[in-house]
């Protein structure tokens, strides 16, 4: 009987060998065939990407297509899936001039291909022109740009991540060679050292910032970055925090840009957001008061706007009261450089001996809105000015969506009592506008250990 089992034993044993080879045999042809199918339609000429960006949580193409005298009906990038599911098609911005289409998935930096909606899948790009007859002819992707493979992991939902790789590679069709563009994702968890947001509380060390009646910015800034830092993470985001207290008097406004400085950990932590946390102050105390919310250029700013209108909700106060040229919403400003700036900048670089930085009419102010986002925002601290160190992701694709929140005056007696009296309001705020925009109004956040066990006590 013992035999007569071993027999039958080896003999299933086999058999299941054969067909787990079967299978992977399957599969390998099936997706070489289906490749082939992908690839089957495509015309002769391949697209060119001259330029793309992921700034925040989104992709932007851009680029051009030569279709001669072809009369065109509409152009889309067409993302193909082996076994047609979620296929996607992308909307463009185009234009045909001399028998050339240039397009470009948004004018805005924050707009584009949402990489954290994306399904497990493989995509393969292409543009996808319609002509007069309503017939679409397809275009592979050929990269044009300096830049190679991005990795990029979804933000911690529920503690799982999405591994996207933005992939460009060749492909030999009958003999010839194309050039192609795809887009993997794969559930995969995200390193330790990535992360989904960054906290900044402004100033530290020997930059206290504003200062008024022994109150420094600095300090309260501090407390509530480390307040908003602990919110955050009940909702499961993986959090940085770009200064704790426990720098020296050696940190200040002249280390931000030294490999350990707030400019090059921001710019190592693979983060999607940056959220500086700032008191304002204004020459004459109490002439100015309520939130003001920094955005960066070229984005759309519903973020921003949400950011102003929950604090000013939540915390009781109201939408700054200071009116200038950059202030494109209420409590929200997108600042860049004014015509005198521009000129003290290009006049203290000749002074020091150096070539002045190229600063472009879309160059946002702020450092920490600018240098964050890489070539998306027109960072240009490259290290040429010898008294700083230097952003060593200045030239990056790769950038984050950063928001500079002044929550109020310091030297406004109304602003500075809400301050300190109703911090919980602000945070309140805060927070929300962070989820709400981040995973959206529904999301309910994981429920935390200490949570189970304080109710298993209390039952
Ligand atoms: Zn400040």
């Amino acid at each position: 009987m013992k035999e007569l089992c071993k027999k039958w034993g080896i003999k299933i044993g086999i058999a299941l060998a054969v067909l787990v080879v079967l299978c992977i045999l399957y599969s390998i042809i099936y997706r070489v065939n289906s490749v082939r199918d992908i690839f089957s339609d495509i015309q002769n000429e391949e697209a060119k990407l001259t330029e793309y960006i992921v700034y925040g949580t989104h992709l932007n193409l851009k680029g051009t297509v030569e279709i001669g005298e072809t009369e065109v009906k509409d152009v889309d990038i067409y993302f193909r899936t082996i076994n047609e599911e979620n296929e996607l098609i992308v909307d463009t911005k185009y234009e045909v001039n001399e028998g050339k289409i240039s397009f470009s998935t948004s004018d805005l930096i924050n707009e584009g291909i949402d990489l954290e909606a994306l399904k497990s899948n493989t995509y393969y790009a292409f543009v996808r022109v319609q002509m007069a007859n309503d017939k679409y002819k397809y275009y592979t992707i050929d990269n044009e740009t300096d830049y190679k493979d991005v990795e990029y992991y979804t933000i911690t939902r529920n503690g799982k991540n999405n591994r996207v790789y933005i992939n460009f590679e060749k492909y030999n069709l009958e003999q010839r060679e194309i050039d192609y563009m795809y887009i993997g994702v794969n559930y995969e968890k995200a390193p330790d050292n990535v992360y989904d947001v960054v906290i900044d509380p402004g100033h530290g060390g020997s930059d206290t910032g504003a200062q008024y009646n022994g109150y420094v910015e600095a300090k309260l800034a501090l407390k509530y970055a480390k307040a908003v830092k602990e919110e955050l993470e009940d909702l499961g985001l993986k959090v940085m925090i770009t200064r704790d207290g426990t720098e020296g008097e050696e940190y200040g406004t002249r280390t931000v840009y030294n490999k350990d400085g707030r400019v090059n950990i921001v710019g190592a932590s693979r983060a999607k957001y940056v959220f500086s946390i700032h008191l304002n102050s204004i020459e004459k105390p109490n002439s100015y008061n309520g939130v003001e919310i920094y955005a960066p250029t070229r984005c759309n700013l519903s973020f921003a706007k949400s950011f102003a209108d929950n604090i000013v909700k939540y915390a009781k106060t109201n939408y700054s009261t200071l009116e200038v040229n950059y202030e494109v919403e209420d409590g929200v400003y997108v600042r860049t450089f004014r015509e005198n700036e521009l000129e003290e900048s290009i006049e203290s670089a000749k002074r020091k001996g150096y070539e002045p930085y190229d600063i472009k009419d879309y160059t946002p102010y702020l450092y920490m809105i600018r240098e964050i986002g890489g070539i998306a925002t027109g960072a240009y601290v490259d290290g040429r000015n010898t008294g700083y160190g230097k952003n060593l992701y200045y030239d990056s694709n790769i950038g984050l969506e950063s928001y500079l929140l002044e929550i109020g005056y310091i030297n406004n007696e109304i602003d500075l009592h809400n301050i300190l009296e109703n911090q919980d309001g602000y945070i309140e705020g805060i927070v929300k506008t962070i989820k709400d925009n981040i995973y959206g109004e529904d999301y309910v956040p994981p429920v935390k250990k200490e949570d189970k066990n304080t109710v298993k006590q209390r039952s």
